[in-house]
Parts: C-alpha cells; sequence; structure tokens
C-alpha cells in the first residue's frame, strides 16, 4: 500500500504547470500535481496550463488559472460578456459538443467508481439543436450601480450584483420582461429595494414564458403593498411588453434572502399562464414550479416513458412526482398512476393539472415517498413500473428497501445526480435489479448538472 501523504507537494502563492485530466463537479479543470490533486477554475481536459496556488488543503489545493500553454481544440470563446464573474453557467468556455461528452463521461466514471457497475450501456447525452435561450424563467435582483438601476445576478456566494444585459441561456420574451420593466420603474422613478436599509420597493422582477402558447408572465416583487403609480406602470407594461398576458405583484417585507412573501395579488390580466410538454397542459401560476427547460424535459419524459414499456393494464408509481409531470405522462398509457410528493403545493398542482387534461387514473398523495409507498405496499398496493426522480441527495435507503421487496418489474431511475444514482443502483442491483441502459439528456447547456434517465429490470428470481 502507498503511504499516506504527509505534506501537500504544493504551498501557497507557488506557481506550477499542470497537465488537466478532467473536470470537477463544478466544472473545474482537475490534475495531479506529484500525485496530489490541484482544482484550476476555467482550465479544460486536455490543457497544459500554469496556476498559482490560492488555497491548500488535506487532500487537495485550489490554483488560479495563470496562462494556458496548450490549449485544448474544445476550447470555445464564451458567448456571455459576464460569463467569468455570474457563476450561473460553467462550461460556456467548452464547445457544446465537448460538454455533452463531458457529461456522458461523468455518468461513467460514477457507475464505475462509486457504482462498481460493469459494461452497463450509456448513450452519447441527448442534447439541445440549439443549446441557447432555453429557460422559461427569469429572476432577477435589481440593484443601483453608478445611480442607475440596474437587473443582473449576484456573483456566486456574495451579494453584489453584476450587471446583465442579456442573457443568452435565457428565453429572449423574459430578456425583453425584465429589461422593458426596468426601463418603465425607472421613467417612472419606482424605486428598487435596499438591502443594506431595508427600504425602496422592488425586490425582484420574474419573468415566465409558456414556449407553447407564447403566454408570458411578469411577477414585482415589492416590499409592501403600494406601488406609486401603479396604474402607469401597468398600462406601460402591457403596451411595451409583447405576448404579456398576466401582471401578479408578490408581497415581501421580511429582510431576507427568500425571494417571494406570502402575500401574492394577480395585478392585471390572468393569475396563470397555461403550457405543454407533450400533449399535457400546465397551468404555471406565479410561484409553481415548472419544469426550466421545458424542450428537454419532454425528451428525457419521454425516454421515461419509453422504458416504462406500458401497455395500458400496468399498476405504476412515481416517486417524488412534483408537480406530476412524469405521471400524467405515464397516465395516458397505464391502468393506474400513483404520485407520491412531499411539497403539499406540488401535489395540489398536480392533481389539478390531472382535472385540466381529464386525467383520471392518477392518484396524488403528498408526503415522503419512503414512508408513503411502505404504507402503500402494506395496504396491497402492487407497482408494475416504478419510476423514481428524487432531488440530489438521492433516493432514501427505506425506500429502495421496498421497492426490493415489492420487486416491480421494472424501475426508472430519472436523476440529477449521477454519484447518488450511482449508489443507488448498486443497491438495487445488490437486491436483484439488473441496470440494463442509462440514457444522459442536458436540460441544463452551458451548466455543469447532468440528467439521466436509468432502466433497471427485475431479474433476481432468474
Ligand atoms: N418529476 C417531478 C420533479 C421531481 S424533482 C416533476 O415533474 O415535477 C424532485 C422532487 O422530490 C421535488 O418536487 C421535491 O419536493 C421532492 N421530494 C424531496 N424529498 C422528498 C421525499 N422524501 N419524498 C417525496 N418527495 C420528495
Amino acid at each position: 500500500m502507498a503511504k499516506p501523504k504527509l505534506q501537500a507537494p504544493v504551498v501557497k502563492n507557488q506557481y506550477i504547470e499542470l497537465a488537466i485530466t478532467g473536470l470537477g463537479h463544478e466544472g473545474e479543470g482537475v490534475g495531479k500535481y506529484e500525485g496530489f490533486t490541484i482544482f484550476v477554475p476555467n482550465a479544460l481536459p486536455g490543457e497544459q496550463i500554469q496556476a498559482k496556488v490560492v488555497r491548500v488543503q488535506k487532500t487537495y489545493a485550489y490554483g488560479r488559472l495563470i496562462k494556458i500553454i496548450a490549449a485544448t481544440p474544445d476550447r470555445a470563446e464564451p458567448a456571455c460578456p459576464i460569463f467569468h464573474r455570474c457563476g450561473g453557467c460553467h462550461l460556456q468556455h467548452l464547445s457544446y459538443p465537448a460538454q455533452l461528452q463531458h457529461k456522458r463521461q461523468s455518468v461513467v466514471d460514477a457507475l464505475t467508481r462509486i457504482g462498481k457497475l460493469e459494461g452497463v450501456t450509456v448513450h452519447e447525452t441527448l442534447g439541445m439543436d440549439n443549446p441557447w435561450r432555453y429557460r422559461n424563467k427569469a429572476q432577477v435582483p435589481l440593484g443601483e450601480i453608478d445611480g442607475r438601476l440596474a437587473v443582473g445576478f449576484y456573483a456566486p456566494r456574495s451579494h453584489d450584483l453584476i450587471e446583465m444585459q442579456s442573457c443568452d441561456i435565457q428565453h429572449m420574451y423574459n430578456d425583453q420582461i425584465v429589461h422593458t420593466t426596468k426601463e418603465i420603474l425607472q421613467e417612472l422613478g419606482i424605486s428598487q429595494y435596499e438591502e443594506a436599509t431595508g427600504r425602496g420597493i422592488v425586490r425582484h422582477l420574474i419573468g415566465r414564458t409558456a414556449v407553447h402558447t407564447d403566454e408570458t408572465m411578469l411577477v414585482l416583487v415589492t416590499n409592501g403593498r403600494k406601488i406609486p403609480q401603479k396604474d402607469v406602470l401597468i398600462e406601460r407594461l402591457r403596451q411595451r411588453i409583447p405576448h404579456l398576458v398576466s401582471i401578479v405583484q408578490n408581497i415581501n417585507t421580511e429582510r431576507t434572502n427568500v425571494i417571494f412573501g406570502r402575500e401574492t395579488l394577480t395585478l392585471w390580466g390572468k393569475d396563470a399562464i397555461t403550457d405543454t410538454i407533450g400533449s399535457i397542459k400546465f397551468e404555471i401560476s406565479a410561484r409553481s414550479f415548472f419544469q426550466v427547460n421545458p424542450v428537454q424535459t419532454e425528451v428525457l419524459y419521454g425516454k421515461a416513458l419509453e422504458y416504462a414499456q406500458l401497455s395500458g393494464s400496468e399498476t405504476v408509481i412515481d416517486a417524488y412526482c412534483g408537480i406530476g409531470t412524469i405521471s400524467l405522462f405515464l397516465a395516458q398509457k397505464a391502468r393506474a398512476v400513483y404520485g407520491v410528493e412531499i411539497v403539499p403545493e406540488a401535489i395540489e398542482d398536480a392533481k389539478r393539472n390531472a382535472e385540466l387534461n381529464e386525467i383520471t387514473n392518477t392518484h396524488f398523495t403528498a408526503g415522503e415517498a419512503e414512508t408513503v409507498i411502505p404504507a402503500w405496499y402494506h395496504d396491497g398496493i402492487r407497482a408494475d413500473v416504478l419510476v423514481v426522480d428524487p432531488p440530489r441527495k438521492g433516493c432514501d435507503e427505506r425506500l429502495l428497501a421496498t421497492i426490493a421487496d415489492m420487486k416491480p418489474e421494472r424501475v426508472v431511475y430519472v436523476s440529477c445526480n449521477p454519484g447518488t444514482l450511482a449508489r443507488d443502483l448498486r443497491y438495487l442491483e445488490d437486491h436483484g435489479y439488473k441496470t440494463v441502459e442509462v440514457q444522459p439528456v442536458d436540460m441544463f447547456p452551458h451548466t455543469f448538472h447532468v440528467e439521466c434517465c436509468v432502466l433497471l429490470k427485475w431479474s433476481g428470481d432468474e
């Protein structure tokens, strides 16, 4: 066995040359210096670089990129002028095909290293034809820069506003909503909220676009009920923002980082906009959750439907069902779908969406998947197909244990974190399941997020 290293081979402020061999979880370049791991933001795999060591920990260090000695052909010029300061995107300096390859590789690495899974088919990442302007929701704080009203983003881990003129991953309509509203607020002298003093009126602007119906919504989050010149404001917003069908005010008087307050009022137009995923309609109100990239959601959940291989007679459980997107997708081809989700408001939305689409074979319950599904099992509910779409921390072991007891023929695992996915697949493999195939789907181009859909089959009795 190698002796444990007692000391890092680098010190702070040291200049080192490094070959970058991989990307870390947040898109940083990773290389080894005398066997010691060094993270260098903005450096890319395949590059030879010079870095200055800025932070040394026991088992790794961070370096600042000083010079690229040999660049990779995959390096791209970031499209956005504030890419290096904003923190919303992580990979604009990597060409899109290379991003897709990297995302697939990170799934393969997690499956082998963490899941100890050999020989699983991992398909090429399904990317977007046009990986820009895909976000359907913009949520931006207001601030003041040189005496002017400004919109932008907070720099990573801070509350310094970085001004944004246009966001290339945002739907064009949302960009228009945000910038036109800012102009009108400035014209009317309606002030922005100031965190330091708690004074001023408008805290955040939220633009939402329904990409399939072209309806748009503006939400003004304000520090109080009163908005000066409200009628003129509404009139100008209506005249100058295309496709606007809803203007909503949310009141947040707390001194907090939380964006929304408790009270929401419709100032003009509809309470909600309507969008579709596949053939299913969804009503999206100011605060409801909705998938951020509707185009790729359809691709990802289409894969889940394909993997579920439904003939119409199956009982399906959709664990972590959110607003029921997957449940409603599958309900059209199944006998019954049982959805469970921890947020009660999301379950209300799921039920409303079922009604809106006249789908009558779904049953939604609010609660923890790891508590509700064992109770269903106890009550005699048996799923032929079980779908899970958990948050980053993956599935609770109590849920996995219930799956192993219930033995649904197929498990479809939708994951936003390859690490916890690999851990959970190992558990299921150890309890009689076989991982058949894995399909990564790029839901968030230019960011480090990796999503995939996995098909598992019961094979324990073979
Ligand atoms: N498929 C969903 C989105 C899933 S995101 C949709 O289409 O809307 C993961 C969801 O898991 C979130 O909605 C989150 O609120 C929920 N969640 C987190 N922990 C949970 C738990 N222990 N039990 C059930 N749901 C949980």
